[in-house]
């Protein structure tokens, strides 16, 4: 059900796209005009042309679209066959190899850090081969431009592995921080509304079940409040054990909800009757002594265009329901 957003630690790629593709266009138009009529490299100015024709359709698209990958990988290597051309096919002195440079913080930023690395060595590897193809050996000390390209390159190119690098860390980090109980492990209740939102239009049918410790409070009023924690992340591990299913939530507190989907009635009642057993029969563990826990579960089936407060508060009736008959026991 993880069908959620990931929080962003930069830039969209929908929102770089956008801006390259219209940077893309600007420049290309200026440098076609240039190849055309002063320089009068044809060859280039027909890839120019294309790369316009291109950009200027990615950014208009954007503007009204949904963004779709696939283009920000056509323009790239547009943009890339543009540049290894020009620095084929111009005199050296003219310095298109200086936008070879340009590429590696591109392609981080829209490819992520894979293929980031890899788009950034094919460039390394093919501006330097063609620099050195080039490079009059009459000269004294031929290879200086190399060995200078190589290492301006490299040191950009770093900057940008090590960013990307961090960056995928700190969205774990946010993601974790954002969507994870940071007691027992499991999702939270932020988590179980945006897959909430996220099933809402499916036509599978939803169960929510309710699942509640019963008379918890006394575990830690005997016991102490540590013990009490250690039993939550327990019952969280269990709930998970039992179910196989990822998509355990903690509500709060000693409630812990989970979402099934694409089951039958009989089938969420057997797996809600898991799950109490698995609790009842699990030994918890204080530092002297063992505690045995019960659970009352409430289950419901989401309604069509019920609200999350909704769906929540009818599950919570049923588990109202299961207290009130005698606790450790599943209401659907
Ligand atoms: P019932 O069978 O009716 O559910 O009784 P109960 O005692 O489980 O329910 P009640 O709502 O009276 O008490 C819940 C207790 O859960 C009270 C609160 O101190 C405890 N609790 C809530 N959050 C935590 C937590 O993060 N850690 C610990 N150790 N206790 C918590
Ligand atoms: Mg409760
Ligand atoms: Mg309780």
């Amino acid at each position: 059900m993880s069908t959620r957003r990931q929080p962003h630690t930069s830039v969209p790629p929908e929102v770089l796209h956008k801006w390259l593709s219209a940077l893309a266009c600007a420049l290309h138009c200026l440098y076609f005009v240039l190849n055309l009529c002063l320089v009068q490299k044809m060859g280039l100015a027909a890839i120019q042309f294309i790369v316009i024709i291109f950009s200027a359709y990615c950014f208009l698209t954007s503007l009204k679209e949904y963004y779709k990958p696939w283009k920000s990988y056509v323009l790239m290597t547009l943009l890339t066959c543009n540049i290894l051309a020009s620095v084929s096919v111009m005199e050296l002195w003219a310095g298109a190899i200086f936008w070879s440079i340009a590429l590696p913080p591109w392609y981080y930023n829209l490819f992520g850090f894979k293929r980031g690395f890899y788009c950034s060595a094919v460039v390394a590897v093919l501006s330097a081969a063609i620099l050195f193809l080039r490079t009059d050996t009459s000269l004294f000390m031929p290879y200086r431009t190399v060995f200078n390209f190589v290492l301006a390159y490299s040191s950009v190119w770093l900057i940008c592995h090590i960013y990307e690098a961090q960056r995928q860390k700190t969205t774990l980090l946010l993601h974790s921080l954002a969507l994870q109980d940071a007691l027992t492990g499991v999702q939270n209740r932020h988590s179980l509304k945006e897959d909430f939102s996220a099933l809402h239009n499916k036509v599978e049918k939803v169960y929510m079940l309710i699942i509640d410790i019963d008379h918890f409070k006394n575990i830690n009023d005997k016991f102490g409040h540590d013990i009490g924690d250690s039993v939550l992340i327990k019952v969280a591990h269990v709930i998970t054990r039992a179910l196989e299913n990822q998509n355990v939530y903690r509500l709060g507190g000693e409630e812990f909800v989970v979402l099934l989907k694409g089951l039958s009635n009989t089938e969420v009642y057997d797996q809600a009757e898991t799950i109490r057993k698995a609790i009842e029969g699990e030994i918890f563990h204080s530092h002297t002594e063992e505690i045995k826990l019960t659970v009352s579960i409430g289950v419901n089936a989401l309604e069509p265009k019920q609200a999350f407060t909704d769906f929540l508060r009818a599950a919570d009736m049923k588990l109202y329901q299961a207290k009130h008959q005698g606790r450790n026991q599943v209401c659907i």
